[in-house]
């Protein structure tokens, strides 16, 4: 028979063994910060909103950056977990904007109340190419983020990068997918924009079985503090991906040194908010 008080001391034992597990395995999770996430309107029915933040808590994500078609999605968010989600002005009020916006002079009012009315880190994820960027709604985007002191995410060719310095060289950039471009033009890229950085959302093309390539491994050291990750749920079925990108991130990442993953996991994400002006 088990005394009273030695069953207490297993007990106790047992917890504290379940406690040191349970840190341990905390440990283990690498945070990660995801720079690319849309909460767009025909998500909201698919994935309330507790729901959708609950997905992005269960990735073990610290910080995400979401931008939403419309910006009421990101709203949504923010109202739940304010900690959890850095919220981005999206310039589309639907689906299907990516083409037009640019020549819809009335998005100007739109981002230029919403901008007077909450707080955010950047505008985008906005698509725009080449000699767009003289087009005036997007002369006048950048010069909303300039006033704003916070970044552009860009869905945008070389081209179009290199036009948005142009017109402002102090603006800070967020280059979407980095331009879906190979490894020898996103490093040109970095070595002539100091205010540049990389998502590496929508593509793998930089992981081979489970590890970096060698050839983005060394674009990566080379530009340790550059790089962001990113899922881009750009349509509502991508929000089932959320935790298997963030696990397959981890994966690649443990191929990478330590200080160097954890640059691309977070770090580069919250120095970047950190730049924004607050
Ligand atoms: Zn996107």
């Amino acid at each position: 028979m088990v005394s009273s008080s030695s069953f207490n001391a297993i007990h106790a034992l047992a917890l504290i063994l379940a406690l040191h597990l349970a840190s341990n395995l905390h440990a283990e999770v690498r945070p990660l910060v995801d720079a690319h996430i849309h909460y767009s309107h025909d998500a909201w029915q698919k994935f309330p909103p507790v729901e959708a933040v609950g997905l992005l808590r269960k990735a073990g994500l610290k910080h995400a950056f979401v931008s939403s078609s419309n910006d009421e999605g990101t709203q949504k968010l923010v109202r739940i977990d304010p900690e959890l989600i850095l919220p981005v002005l999206r310039p589309y009020r639907r689906r299907g904007e990516i083409d037009t916006w640019k020549y819809d002079e009335s998005v100007i009012n739109l981002l230029t109340e919403n901008l007077a009315r909450n707080r955010y880190y950047g505008i985008g994820e906005f698509h725009a190419y080449g000699d767009d960027i003289n087009l005036p709604v997007l002369q006048s985007v950048i010069s909303l983020a300039s006033h704003y002191g916070i970044f552009l995410h860009a869905h945008s060719d070389a081209d179009a990068i290199n036009n948005i310095f142009a017109t402002d060289p102090d603006a800070l950039v967020v280059w979407a997918h980095s331009g879906f471009d190979d490894p020898e033009v996103i490093r040109a890229m970095l070595s002539r924009h100091p205010n540049l950085w990389a998502d590496l959302a929508f593509r793998s093309d930089f992981e081979v079985d489970g590890k970096v390539s060698s050839e983005w491994r060394q674009l990566f050291a080379d530009f340790p503090d550059r790089f962001l990750l990113g899922t881009d749920t750009y349509t509502p079925e991508r929000w089932y991906y959320v935790i298997e990108q963030a696990d397959w991130s981890r994966q690649w990442l443990n191929s990478l040194p330590e200080s160097l993953a954890d640059r691309i996991a977070w770090k580069n994400a919250e120095i970047l908010a950190k730049r924004v002006r607050q």
